[in-house]
């Protein structure tokens, strides 16, 4: 599928499953040398990361722990200031290692939401693996450890990211048509 529509808008295709593939497997073998010594718990930010997160814990030979946050920023194509608090920190993070799996890091509001609210829970050591990056928006200087993509500053869907809730399930990432 070249195009894909998605309620009122129309995405190209932009990377291709066999490319995002061999992205999860460097960074999933990057993960399991750094963290060799000392495994992370790995913190999925719900919905939009599920699908990163499966790929690259199944490419994983290290023993790493999982659990979840829901976190929201974005309404439609547009990031908003404000993060919502969906779901919190369930697990004691305290003096652990945390790796961060994200489907996307844009302004890195999210990121820089996430890093306080770790930080102040007392990890020992905190870092995130994003499948993409938008370079031109990302506003921190926080550290972006593992990238899938450096990608324009375009809206995309799939591969677990998604258009008003729906195109998550497509295997290829398709970046917004603009006529
Ligand atoms: P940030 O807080 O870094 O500005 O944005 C992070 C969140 O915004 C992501 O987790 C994602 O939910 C959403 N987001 C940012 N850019 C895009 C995009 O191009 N496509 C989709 N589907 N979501 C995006």
């Amino acid at each position: 599928m070249k195009e894909v529509t998605i309620l009122d808008k129309t995405f190209i295709k932009y990377i291709p499953d066999e490319e995002i593939n061999a992205a999860v497997d460097r960074i999933a073998a990057q993960i399991n040398h750094d963290y060799q010594d000392e495994p992370p718990l790995i913190l999925i930010t719900l919905n939009g990361a599920i699908v990163f997160a499966v790929d690259l814990l199944k490419e994983l030979t290290i023993s790493a722990q999982i659990t979840c946050v829901k976190v929201s920023s974005y309404q439609g194509t547009e990031s908003t200031n404000h993060i919502k608090n969906l779901i919190g920190l369930t697990d004691d993070v305290r003096g652990r290692r945390v790796l961060i799996v994200e489907d996307i890091v844009d302004t890195g509001r999210t990121y820089k939401y996430l890093w306080d609210m770790l930080q102040e829970a007392g990890v020992s050591d905190l870092r995130i693996a994003t499948m993409t990056l938008k370079p031109d928006a990302y506003k921190l200087d926080l550290p972006v450890h593992y990238v899938g993509f450096s990608i324009p500053n375009k809206f995309v869907v799939g591969r677990g990211l998604d258009y008003d809730g729906y195109g998550r399930q497509l295997r290829d990432i398709y970046q917004l048509k603009i006529d």
